[in-house]
């Protein structure tokens, strides 16, 4: 089914780096499972979209503000969230986790975390957890706008661990970061292509149809497999 656009252009907000759903490659171009799949369900539905990787809580305020009329950014569908924003059918089954320095030997539970500092990214589901959970394990935690600076946080040693989406950790380990998960991952949300409550609605229906095709074809899987190999 195709649905007519009503704009032109959709300005789409994404975050600056979430490896491997959005990140500048060496090249300098954005890549990753959220650009491909974006701009191949813009190709088949037929509408024309520009990125603005501007960082995950710099794209919710983008969309609030009426900056940006949809945000892909590795976005978890939660019940909270559905009261600002509308939500796409979901594209991706995530999670998040605890992540420690390689060699760090302490951290085996979460109670492990009493006194330490914990990092995570301004305005996710790992802070909201981490903020939930402070008062029982007895941590401090710290709030970075960007992955890089939380990644390097740990790599320094200025936090002792960090949460992230699991999928995300996986590809920084994968990519010979020193890092490992010494916890469990919690059983997490799926992600959902965002527009602003009653706002462009025709925008994450197309989001919704063109990701049916997708599934359908097999593209999906392939888009998929470019970035998570069925090793990971
Ligand atoms: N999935 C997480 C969230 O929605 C993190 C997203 C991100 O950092 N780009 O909060």
């Amino acid at each position: 089914k195709k649905i007519k656009p009503k704009k032109d252009v959709y300005v789409v907000a994404s975050d600056s780096a979430f490896a491997p759903f959005e990140y500048k490659d060496s090249d300098g171009e954005y890549k990753g499972i959220d650009v491909d799949l974006l701009k191949r369900i813009a190709e088949l539905q037929g509408f024309n979209i520009e990125f603005k990787f501007i960082g995950f809580s710099s794209a919710m305020q983008a969309l609030e503000s009426g900056q940006a009329d949809g945000m892909i950014a590795g976005m978890t569908i939660t019940d909270e969230r559905k009261a600002n924003y509308d939500f796409s059918d979901p594209y991706f089954q995530s999670g998040i986790q605890l992540a420690v320095a390689k060699d760090n030997k302490d951290i085996k539970h979460y109670k492990d975390l009493k006194g330490k500092t914990v990092g995570a990214k301004v305005g996710t589901e790992s802070a909201d957890f981490l903020e939930a959970h402070k008062k029982e394990y007895g941590y401090t935690i710290k709030s970075f706008d960007a992955a890089d600076q939380l990644y390097d946080a740990l790599k320094v040693g200025s936090i002792d661990a960090m949460m992230d989406d699991y999928p995300v950790i996986g590809y920084a380990v994968k990519q010979g970061q020193e890092l490992k998960t010494p916890i469990k991952r919690e059983v997490g949300g799926e992600y959902g292509f965002a527009v602003k409550k009653g706002q462009n609605p025709e925008l994450s229906a197309m989001f919704t149809e063109g990701l049916k095709e997708l599934k359908q074809t097999g593209e999906y899987d392939k888009i998929i497999d470019r970035y998570i190999g069925s090793d990971s």
